[in-house]
């Protein structure tokens, strides 16, 4: 509940048209048209980028290392909601420029496996898809489901992690892909075994997926 004091102050600032809180740092004033403080948005080494060798078309907005590192773990492991938002919202700015992503129906985020995300409380994909949302126009569809709840799978070559996630996501809707460019969205890219599963259902089903990370930590094994 907020306190009266502090939904006033966010009142007065709505009619003043004072600059609203960076949601990161929570010191500093957003830059308008930005999701956080100058310093903040500074400090993420941004780098858009494709992934070459993934099945299916695949973009990155930083290297999974420094500061976004450390934001990643704020999000999974800290519950900082929302620095997901302010993530995702730069992940929106920088795809609604992609040419590669014009035509995009719908952002799908990757799920959880049921258990992980009530133990976890949320799931940072479907988090990141609302901040790219707020900035890029397609809607977010909670349309795919985890079966197999997999085991981490940092120790696990790429052959394994492939066999691994065989079978792990569903549509629950199958028909709502027929025949539209869809978005896969997670936080980190690693060998890619994980997106090119999800991503060969929604292509199973007619649609034609692309994927977009917040981070690349590209392993080759
Ligand atoms: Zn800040």
């Amino acid at each position: 509940m907020m306190k009266f004091s502090h939904w006033l102050q966010a009142l007065e600032a709505f009619w003043l048209g004072e600059p609203q809180v960076c949601p990161v740092c929570q010191q500093r004033s957003r830059v308008e048209g930005l999701p956080g403080c100058e310093s903040c948005v500074a400090g993420i080494p941004l780098g858009w980028h494709a992934i070459a060798d993934t099945p299916y078309p695949c973009f990155c907005l930083s290297p999974y290392s420094g500061r976004m590192k450390e934001l990643i773990a704020d999000i999974k492991y800290h519950g900082a909601v929302e620095t997901a938002f302010f993530c995702g919202a730069l992940l929106g700015i920088a795809a609604k420029q992609a040419p590669a992503l014009v035509g995009t129906k719908a952002l799908i985020p990757l799920p959880l496996h049921p258990e992980r995300e009530s133990a976890r409380g949320f799931n940072q994909s479907r988090l990141l898809a609302d901040g790219i949302h707020e900035w890029w126009r397609p809607a977010v569809w909670d349309v795919m489901v985890r079966l197999k709840k997999t085991e981490s799978q940092s120790e696990l070559s790429l052959r394994q992690r492939r066999s691994n996630v065989r079978g792990a996501f569903a549509l629950r809707q199958g028909n709502v892909v027929r025949g539209r460019r869809i978005v896969l969205i997670d936080d980190i890219l690693t060998t890619g075994a994980t997106f090119a599963e999800a991503a060969g259902v929604i292509a199973a089903h007619g649609g034609y997926p692309q994927g977009l990370f917040l981070a690349s930590g590209r392993v080759h094994r």
